[in-house]
């Protein structure tokens, strides 16, 4: 059965065509600079119809959708319904649901009778506990608005959590483990017997570790005087903390690990400054989430910085490792979200 994984971004395409249950991959590319001035690809309905003119054809699609909010918990067959729901979940994610929205609508609407399956970012944290979802506010903010801590990178979690059992050699329901995903946004889990049991992102992803250009974990406070003090808007604010903060604020070097690093070695002071928060945090979290799973079997490292990164992975697991009980393996496993996707828009299809 060929598979195509559609992860449709604002202004990209980015897609694989899958055999399954082989897994190889028959093609795969990218499509940038959708609707920007000069580009050949006015909208994202142009841009699918280009990606399916030079496939062979297809018997499935699955699609990335960021947010699920509290309506989807598991791959799911999209229908007229689905879509509605998923409209509905974008007031929670308006850069990504409606960009993901459009690659469904495209299509739908050039291979009308080729099922498609929406793999949402959100669902692998559905089996959060209420206490570690519901935020120290007014209770009612979460009924009347949905405020809770969703999680995302859930797709790349999971991946990361399965194949790790398989290289432990262990079923994933008898394996405590830490996911840490770090790419320009981070993320980490606690997986206990395969299932998420809290995760560092929040209701938005710039809740947790510093990232390339998010803040992480903040005084909500600052927020407020900060928007005080500079006399600016809350879209300016929000600028700030998702786009100027993070590893670049502290900085003023790079977002970029890599280059980051560049100027650490050649002695920047502001360098060495990002970096030791970056790994600081990363290593708190760790520690807290041991402690929730009473246990570690192993701390998966994935994503850019995870997977090519050995400074930092050394770094975080310095003096860690010696404090844990038992010794957990380390290990560094590259993500797939597109194989994740694949397999289960193959399974979700094969039902
Ligand atoms: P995204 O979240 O956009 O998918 P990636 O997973 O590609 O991001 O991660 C991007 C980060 O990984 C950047 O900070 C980059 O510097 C770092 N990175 C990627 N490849 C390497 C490498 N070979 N060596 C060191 N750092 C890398």
């Amino acid at each position: 059965m060929k598979i195509l994984t559609i992860n449709s971004g604002s202004s990209s395409i980015k897609y694989q065509l899958f055999d399954m249950p082989s897994k190889r991959i028959i093609k795969k590319g990218f499509i940038e600079r959708i609707g920007e001035t000069g580009s050949k690809v006015k909208n994202h309905h142009e841009g699918i119809a280009l990606i399916l003119r030079n496939l062979p054809s297809v018997s499935a699609i699955g699609h990335r959708v960021v947010h699920g909010a509290e309506e989807f918990w598991k791959p799911t067959l999209i229908d007229d319904r689905v879509i509605a729901k998923i409209k509905r979940c974008s007031k929670l994610a308006p850069l990504h649901n409606p960009a993901n929205l459009a690659g469904i609508m495209a299509c739908r609407k050039i291979l009308k009778h080729i099922p498609q399956v929406a793999v949402f970012d959100t669902a692998f944290h559905h089996s959060l506990p209420d206490f570690a979802y519901i935020y120290g506010l007014p209770y009612e903010y979460y009924k009347r608005f949905g405020i809770r801590k969703y999680g995302f990178h859930g797709t790349s979690h999971e991946y990361v959590a399965h194949e790790a059992a398989k290289k432990l050699n262990k079923p994933l329901n008898k394996l405590r483990l830490i996911t840490c995903h770090l790419g320009n946004g981070c993320s980490i889990t606690a997986v206990k017997h395969g299932k998420s049991m809290d995760t560092s992102m929040g209701f938005t992803p710039l809740e947790g570790l510093l990232m390339g250009t998010r803040c992480g974990d903040l005084d909500p406070a600052v927020v407020t005087y900060l928007q005080r003090r500079l006399n600016v808007s809350s879209e300016k604010m929000d600028e700030i903390l998702n786009k100027k903060s993070g590893l670049i604020g502290v900085s003023g070097i790079s977002n970029d690990m890599r280059k980051l690093f560049g100027a650490y070695k050649n002695g920047n002071k502001k360098a060495k400054l990002a970096l030791e928060i970056f790994i600081y945090r990363i290593k708190k979290y760790i520690g807290a989430y041991a402690a929730l799973l009473c246990g570690l079997d192993a701390i998966v490292f994935t994503a850019g910085i995870g997977e090519n990164q050995a400074f930092i992975r050394n770094k975080v697991c310095q003096g860690l490792l010696p404090c844990l009980r038992k010794r957990p393996k380390v290990l560094v496993i590259p993500t797939n979200e597109e194989l994740m996707i694949a397999k289960q828009t193959y399974e979700v299809i094969k039902r």
